[in-house]
């Protein structure tokens, strides 16, 4: 039998050969592949990964903000380093170890200044536990990484002349955030709501802190939003920028509230072609 990578036997990885890449995309190497989104924005994919990740990059008037640093898998910097715009500062979107693994090669990080956060910190140093990463499921122990800053909720982060609003948008993790850039429409939502097998049923997940998420945003984005996710492909199977709308916040808006009316159990619910929420009955508790 031919001896493949640990990565492959797990599982874990798909070989590049078997990915279909979008029109627009293009592979920077055998591991990732990039898009444009518009002029300053690039969206790097793993599509050669099994939970098919998203990083974005986000650059103006010479420097760049990275959000979400990777899967860790591989580095994901001298990518970034070929791409951006003079000094990176990475963000990560929660804790999760599928967005945190490159973060060690960008120095001192921007943190969402959020008490879960505060507490895990120690002279400036942040640790995640093993439940705010969950690495543990493909072996990865939490990584240590210096805080460069804490953003609180509502704070406006210039990158060059480009404005992102912190949105503290709990419901997939009770630490995820959001990036909300007004002029370009433009909502960086993470794993707060993305394509494919919508993640409620993990530790620490709650349908009440999404509900309150999702109102809020629906309180204030335009039907016009572009929506921009961390994972998923389209629904022909192919590997592309997880782009989604106003309409998809709008039916997990109501997938959650018609669960919520009912007794707490697990399951998953179809929303539709873009995505189904998967949940527990822990998920059912603030
Ligand atoms: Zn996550």
């Amino acid at each position: 039998m031919q001896d493949r990578p640990e990565g492959v036997r797990q599982g874990l990885e798909v070989p590049p050969e078997s990915v279909r890449l979008a029109q627009g995309l293009s592979w920077e190497d055998d591991w990732f592949a990039v898009g444009p989104i518009d002029e300053g924005t690039l969206a790097i994919g793993e599509p050669a990964y099994h939970q098919k990740n998203w990083s974005y990059l986000i650059s103006d008037g010479g420097e760049s903000l990275l959000f979400d640093t990777g899967a860790g898998r591989r580095p994901i910097a001298p990518l970034v380093a070929r791409h951006a715009q003079g000094p990176v500062r990475a963000f990560p979107s929660h804790m999760h170890f599928d967005h945190l693994g490159g973060v060690g090669d960008f120095g001192p990080v921007l943190v969402a200044d959020l008490p879960m956060l505060r507490a895990v910190a120690r002279d400036g140093v942040l640790r995640p536990t093993e439940e705010m990463h969950l690495g543990y499921v493909e072996g990865i122990v939490p990584p240590e990484f210096p805080v460069g800053r804490w953003v609180a909720p509502g704070e406006v982060l210039s990158v060059g002349a480009r404005r992102l609003h912190l949105l503290h948008t709990p419901g997939h993790s009770p630490d995820s955030i959001s990036l909300w850039e007004p002029a370009r429409n433009r909502l960086y939502a993470a794993d707060f709501i993305y394509r494919g097998e919508l993640y409620a049923q993990t530790p620490a997940a709650s349908l009440p802190a999404y509900l309150d998420s999702l109102d809020t945003l629906l309180g204030f984005l335009p039907e016009q939003v572009w929506i921009l996710g961390a994972h998923g492909q389209t629904e022909g199977g192919m590997d592309d920028i997880p782009r989604l709308g106003h309409a998809d916040l709008v039916g997990l808006r109501d997938t959650v509230a018609t669960l919520l009316a009912g007794p707490a159990h697990e399951g998953a619910r179809t929303l539709n072609a873009r995505m189904t929420l998967l949940y527990s009955e822990a998920s059912f508790g603030a």
